[in-house]
């Protein structure tokens, strides 16, 4: 049965940068004799526009029967007077729930082409690979009660709910011992136990969970260490597992370690291993419509893609190497540019790499 490939380009960039990778997709389709079928659907902003809602239900049928999705971004000004739950955001955080898309893969690679592109002095960044695993569906996010509220003397008081279950935290700690088990062997777990009875249990049941995988070493670090760590010595990580707030802004601060948040791809999995496949960046209202935008992000999100949904790792490997051959090449969009290297447009990134491809 042909595997079905839903292509959502979002706002701003995304349709610019979706395009380039659509290129790449079709080409290992076909060098590879994937078998894949390609569908396309709105989210966000776009959705919003055509259907008044950002994960309309046109969008909901073909994502619940795509096998993978790959994702632009959504977002930008446009939508900024809308309503709180229609905003293109919220698109997002509606269909993760949706196909339950709990664990967030962010790897956080530098490559040597670009080791100058960091802010921190280049032996520190230097070969620099980490994933960061992050629980994508709970935590202060999505608990419950949350809101704004006026009390008895008028002042208005904001509240959310950080809340986990020992199921989610399972769940997701087993992928982050699994993949750990595949890379390094390393998986630093990181919480705020010293404060928060929600992350007490998590790191309870971490710990129990680390029987269970004898070859991989387990360490736990508080948020406010592990943010400082990130910066002070980075390639002490392997793999990192953390919750959902935790895990937004580390990863983040990871991404910027490798120089451009433009090279950076994401998965959101579910139990089925179906998932969601982005760019850790944002739509870029700033430089939509011009040209210039990364693409490669979108492009190694793709790589991910078939490397965990599809299960075509010869593919993925491919789309990862003739990536480095086009940084090899010396071509660089705008956000990568430095002093004697060659300038290339969103089109230019995405064709070279077709063209690395092909060889
Ligand atoms: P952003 O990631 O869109 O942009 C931050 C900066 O990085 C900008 O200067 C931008 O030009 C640059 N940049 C981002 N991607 C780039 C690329 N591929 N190539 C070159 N430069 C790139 O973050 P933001 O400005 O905070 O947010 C813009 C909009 O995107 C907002 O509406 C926000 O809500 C939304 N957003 C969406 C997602 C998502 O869809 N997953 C994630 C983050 C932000």
């Amino acid at each position: 049965m042909p595997r079905s490939i839903l292509l959502m380009t979002g706002d701003g960039i995304g349709v610019e940068i979706v395009a380039e990778a659509a290129k790449v997709l079709d080409l290992v389709n076909r060098k590879f004799s994937l078998g894949l079928e390609m569908s396309e659907a709105k989210l966000g902003g776009q959705a919003y526009d055509e259907y008044g809602a950002p994960y309309p239900e046109a969008t909901q049928v073909k994502a619940r029967a795509a096998d993978a999705i790959l994702l632009g971004a959504v977002g930008g000004p446009k939508w900024d007077g809308v309503e709180r739950h229609l905003r293109p955001e919220q698109g997002l955080l509606d269909i993760r729930a949706d196909l339950d898309l709990f664990a967030n893969l962010r790897p956080a690679i530098l490559y040597p082409q670009l080791a100058d592109a960091s802010s921190l002095k280049p032996e520190l960044v230097a070969g620099l690979d980490i994933l960061i695993v992050r629980e994508l569906t709970g935590g202060i996010y999505f608990g419950e009660p949350r809101g704004i509220r006026t009390l008895e003397n008028g002042e208005r008081q904001g509240f959310n709910t950080d809340v986990y279950s020992e199921s989610e935290i399972r769940r997701i700690a087993k992928i982050g011992f699994e993949l750990a088990q595949k890379r390094g062997g390393r998986l630093c777990s990181v919480d705020k136990a010293n404060v928060l009875e929600v992350t007490v249990l998590w790191r309870e049941v971490v710990t129990e969970m680390a029987k269970d995988y004898p070859d991989v070493e387990l360490s736990h670090l508080y948020v406010d260490n592990a943010a400082m760590q990130l910066v002070v010595e980075p390639k002490q990580f392997d793999v990192i597992l953390t919750g959902n707030l935790f895990g937004d802004i580390l990863s983040d601060e990871a991404a910027m370690l490798t120089g451009s948040i433009g090279m950076l791809p994401s998965a959101s999995l579910n139990t089925d291993r179906q998932g969601m496949y982005e760019p850790c960046h944002g739509s870029a209202p700033d430089i939509a419509g011009q040209g210039i935008a990364n693409p490669l992000a979108t492009i190694l999100s793709l790589s991910m893609m078939l490397r965990y949904s599809l299960a075509e790792s010869e593919a993925a490997q491919s789309i990862d190497q003739a990536v480095g051959r086009v940084l090899d090449q010396g071509l660089r969009t705008a956000d990568i540019y430095t002093e004697g290297t060659t300038r290339a447009s969103t089109s230019e990134m995405g064709d070279a790499v077709v063209a690395a491809l092909s060889e």
